[in-house]
């Protein structure tokens, strides 16, 4: 898939305190996998090995959800307001290590530092915020339609939940799923991208020293190909979460759906941003800056459709220019730098070759548009922040996901025209609109076919207590995040009681 090359060599021990390797950590022990064999990862700023961690089998696996199931049937009776006493634990922890969990996450995925710490509060956020709902797991008492009987539901823990996340925001997105899948009395085997393994064991020591009981978090590093597949087709994991590729989260379905096992899918978008002819255009420039270019485009959420009204499309393209060619590109851990590395090489090939095809059909070059070699960006995964204009909404450019500092202007004669535009294609996670006309903002909340809607703000930056998903190829609905995480990881039982 990228650099990693497998390194045969046993390991020694898991070594604490420096972030060289990590081990599986299962059924509360760091163990190798029965393999012996290790990835390395990468640090996409500067092309260093930073270490490695286990490529795991299907028997590693199995032991993984051994463990979970024994757990989970003691946490499942521990009252939810008790087991939200670990979250808040895991806040405060969090909290404490903030700024070097910040330095981990951009040395080994390469966003700059400031969005690290976002990042690292985003978790924080979600671990305080789920801690609150272990006192609101509610249920419903319903009137009865007979005499002496009495109705009511509860939420029951699922069991287990197999969790599968990304790289992009790889602490973010563990929390959004491991910690509502814990509150609500579950237990979890958990497989972290392989391009973030460290960042992944840093957060399950968080969780042990928060003094969550052994088995109820499992950490088993390795491919989607083994380990996620391991997961998705156990017979004893009970859900699959799983934020990544579209190509994958399909498969995943249908091999879950074989099992009629639940899956909540999170899959990529094609954001866009809509700028009207009465918009405030700086404000709608910030927006689509940090949306575009923000975590180098790498994000589901990232703005890679500029849709805008003719009478202002040229001014707006201007402004775009000249704030892209002050943006500082370089180590994300540099606190001056605006726009971090791309995750790898074959993704900078990928961006390479999406902005060729955007050329050849007939878009316009405004800047950008080439990987980055000058002096040290050599050594890294660089691609120049750019920018297309004269885009048609048939181009490939506009259509597909490209996951990075790529975005496309298509201009368009109204709002209604607009809204067409930004419904036009697969996805529908998140889509944005700059107006000063509060009825044409009320027409855009209500038809834009996304998950996320925002007003006079980019594409990005979704907080972690409102539903998160979307539409379309984009998933199977707002899944993660706010009180729907809570449906995914519970399950309803109804309750009759005659007397
Ligand atoms: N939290 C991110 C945002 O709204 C999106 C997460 C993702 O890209 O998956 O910007």
């Amino acid at each position: 898939m990228n650099n990693h090359t497998v390194v045969n060599e046993r390991f020694k021990g898991n070594d604490r305190g420096d972030v060289k390797s990590y081990l599986n950590f299962i059924d509360g022990e760091w163990v190798p996998s029965v393999s012996g064999k290790f990835s390395t990862n990468v640090n996409p700023a500067t092309g260093e090995i930073l270490g490695k961690a286990p490529q795991s089998t299907k028997e590693d696996v199995d032991r993984a959800v051994l463990a979970a199931k024994k757990a989970q049937k003691s946490w499942r009776l521990v009252p939810a307001p008790e087991r939200a006493e670990v979250l808040y634990e895991v806040a405060r922890l969090l909290k404490e290590r903030k700024e070097e969990l910040a330095q981990i996450l951009t040395s080994e995925m390469g966003k700059v530092i400031s969005e690290a710490r976002g990042e690292v509060q985003e978790a924080i956020d979600m671990a305080y915020y789920m801690a609150g709902e272990g006192r609101r797991l509610f249920g419903d008492t319903v009137p009865s339609e007979l005499r002496n009987k009495f109705a009511m539901s509860v939420r029951v823990p699922v069991g287990i939940a197999g969790l599968i996340t990304p790289w992009n925001f790889p602490i973010a997105i563990a929390s959004w799923k491991s910690l509502p899948a814990l509150v609500a009395g579950n237990a979890v085997v958990w497989k972290p991208a392989s391009e973030t393994p460290f960042i992944a064991g840093e957060f399950v020591k968080i969780y042990q020293e928060a003094g969550l009981p052994k088995g109820l978090m499992n950490l088993v590093f390795g491919s989607g190909g083994v380990v996620g597949n391991a997961i998705v087709d156990h017979p004893d994991i009970d859900i699959i979460s799983f934020t990544g590729s579209n190509e994958v989260g399909r498969q995943i379905n249908e091999r879950a759906g074989r099992l009629l096992k639940r899956t909540s899918l999170e899959m990529g978008g094609k954001n866009a941003v809509t700028v009207l002819e009465d918009a405030d255009l700086d404000l709608a420039v910030d927006g689509i800056i940090w949306s575009a270019f923000g975590t180098s485009g790498q994000r589901c959420t990232a703005c890679s459709r500029v849709i805008v009204h003719e009478a202002v499309k040229e001014e707006l393209e201007q402004k775009l220019v000249k704030r892209i060619a002050e943006l500082k590109i370089g180590n994300g851990l540099d606190e001056e730098v605006n726009v971090g590395p791309v995750i790898n090489r074959s993704s900078l090939q990928k961006i390479d070759k999406y902005v060729k095809i955007g050329i050849k059909e007939g878009a316009k070059l405004l800047c950008g548009g080439k990987i980055l070699t000058d002096g040290e960006l050599e050594k890294g995964h660089y691609y120049a922040p750019t920018l297309f204009t004269d885009v048609k909404p048939s181009m490939t450019i506009a259509k597909e996901e490209i996951f990075g500092p790529v975005t496309s202007i298509i201009p368009v004669k109204s709002l209604e025209e607009a809204i067409e535009v930004n419904n036009s294609v697969e996805f529908g996670l998140s889509s944005s609109i700059f107006s000063r006309d509060v009825n044409r903002v009320f027409q855009a909340m209500r038809d834009f076919d996304t998950g996320i809607v925002y007003v006079n703000a980019g594409t990005t930056g979704a907080e972690i207590h409102l539903p998160f998903g979307g539409t379309k190829g984009t998933g199977n609905g707002h899944r993660d995040s706010g009180v729907a995480a809570l449906d995914v990881y519970t399950e309803w039982k109804s309750i009759y009681v005659d007397y």
